[in-house]
């Protein structure tokens, strides 16, 4: 091989050894034009044993070398020494020399010292007879790329999170971050090269599972899903994973991307949480069951109460009636008495009857007019002591309400503000009703006793008194009825109170 001689014989920045023998000088012309206009890369010739042949404005502004300070110098000035000192320069050119091409990527330096990442194409020139003419070499700057993909591994790398790594086509490992180091527990030089569906339980494998996550995301361009999969130490974790195909340009399937996160600590706690919420449902089924079973026993035993008590205070009556003259009063008297316990014991089985039956009967609430209702539960009360109410209600005022049940609550309340009376005082009860929202609320004051309020929502209980039968007479029942009769069709009850002053008890009600 003779050297190429390195002086320009046409155009400036161009020596033309016999490489363009035998084309036109036309097309030469516009070559070298084309090859002159291009900045972006660096275009030249090299003579077969590396010396710089031509040199373009793309190549003076990459590697900072005039034409003339660098045409006829050998290429081997745009490599570190490093690469110099190992002959990979006359390497590359063998390669080239060998197979006709020769590309890679890799350091360059340039005249200043600085370096660049070049990616680099060495073709080789041949005349007619195949005898080597010298190398033609292009050369571009992608220090930019290699910057901004290095940054985009570094970033994926440094994500610990999240198991990321791609597949090919087939669904071989070829790239591994930290992430999914930490989660499966493979180092990258253990698992680049091999399947992933190592990483499925063998069931999901024998299932077929990941070639159909894999079809599926190619079809789709999409998988997400969650499962069980196996780390390297054979224990198992809940994951939720994201596929996504990779696509060159043209369109064609390269591989996968594959995301898995490792969250079977959010899927124990779901898990407890549903565990919790199913033994709460059955607790709640077994409460209900033996709440109802107690409901049933109660009204039972008041139901069969009542022939009894209905017997002896028939007898006592009828001793009382029949044999009154014969008797000692002291006899008489207590006779009086047994006949009065009855009669209370009557009372409170009539009061439990009501409050039991209260959730069993069928509530069906409909529009209810409030100042009837009000004027049906005062008509109950005594003659003597109904003057003592006073009210003035809007006779267009409806409430949704089971009628009966509504009265009763009433008139509890009613019976109530006229009975918790300090002795000796005249009581007074007002009642008030107006629409408030979508509800209405029914208020019944009195100035009476008043309520402590420590036991402002016991009283709401059955058998909760806060005084004797001599002092007040009453079962205990009558607000656990107003309560649980007004729950029952969708309203509530409470009270305002302060002792010695009175109270208020307001029921409220969808207005209707
Ligand atoms: P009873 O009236 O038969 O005693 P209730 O269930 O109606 O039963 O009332 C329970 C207790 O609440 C009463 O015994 C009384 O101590 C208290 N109470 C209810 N209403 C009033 C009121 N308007 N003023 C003062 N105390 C009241």
């Amino acid at each position: 091989m003779v050297p190429l001689e390195a002086t320009p014989k046409a155009g400036p920045n161009v020596i033309t050894p016999g490489i363009t023998e035998g084309h036109s000088l036309q097309s030469e012309r516009v070559f070298r034009l084309l090859v002159e206009s291009v900045r972006d890369y660096a275009i030249f010739l090299l003579t077969p044993d590396g010396i710089v042949a031509s040199w373009n404005p793309g190549a003076e502004r990459m590697k900072q070398y005039k034409p003339h300070e660098i045409i006829g110098k050998p290429f081997t000035l745009f490599y570190s020494s490093a690469d110099n000192d190992s002959g990979k320069p006359q390497m590359e050119l063998r390669v080239a020399a060998e197979v006709g091409r020769y590309e890679e990527e890799g350091w360059r330096i340039r005249k200043d010292g600085t370096r660049f990442w070049a990616n680099v194409i060495i073709n080789a020139v041949r005349d007619k007879d195949g005898s080597l003419l010298g190398f033609g070499k292009v050369t571009r700057d992608i220090t930019d790329r290699r910057e901004a993909e290095l940054r985009y591994r570094l970033l994926i790398e440094g994500v610990t999170d999240y198991a990321i790594y791609s597949l090919d086509k087939t669904g071989t490992i070829t790239s591994w971050n930290s992430g999914a180091q930490r989660i499966k527990g493979y180092s990258a030089d253990e698992i680049i090269g091999r399947h992933f569906s190592q990483f499925y339980t063998k069931e999901d494998a024998e299932a077929g599972l990941p070639a159909r996550v894999l079809a599926t995301a190619a079809a789709t361009g999409h998988y997400e899903g969650e499962g069980w999969r196996q780390r390297k130490d054979g224990t198992r974790f809940w994951s939720s994973v994201v596929v996504t195909p990779l696509r060159d340009e043209a369109g064609e399937l390269v591989g996968f991307s594959k995301i898995t996160r490792d969250i079977t600590d959010r899927k124990q706690l779901l898990e407890k949480i549903r565990a919790h919420a199913e033994e709460l449902e059955v607790r709640m089924a077994e409460s209900e069951r033996s709440n109802a079973e107690l409901e049933a026993f109660s009204y039972s035993v008041s139901h069969d109460l009542r022939a009894p008590l209905r017997a002896i205070e028939g007898f006592s009556d009828f001793i009382l009636t029949d044999f009154g003259g014969q008797l000692p009063p002291q006899v008489i008297e207590l006779l009086q008495n047994i006949v009065q316990a009855a009669d209370r014991m009557n009372r409170l089985v009539q009061d439990l009857l009501n409050y039991s039956r209260l959730s069993r009967i069928d509530i069906q609430s409909v529009p209810v007019n409030v100042a009837t209702a009000i004027k049906d539960a005062s008509e109950q009360i005594e003659e003597d002591l109904r003057r003592n109410i006073t009210s003035s209600i809007n006779p267009a005022l409806m409430v949704k309400a089971h009628k009966a049940t509504l009265t009763q609550a009433i008139f509890n309340l009613v019976n109530n503000g006229l009975k918790f009376y300090p002795p000796k005082q005249t009581p007074h009860v007002d009642i008030k009703a107006y629409r408030d929202g979508h509800s209405v609320t029914i208020e019944v004051c009195d100035e009476g006793i008043g309520i402590a309020p420590q036991h402002q929502e016991r009283i709401f209980q059955v058998f909760e008194r806060l005084h004797t039968a001599e002092a007040y007479p009453g079962t205990g029942i009558g607000l656990a009825i107003v309560r649980r009769g007004i729950n029952r069709m969708g309203g509530a009850v409470r009270v305002e109170s302060s002792p010695g002053k009175g109270s208020r008890f307001f029921i409220s009600l969808p207005a209707a």
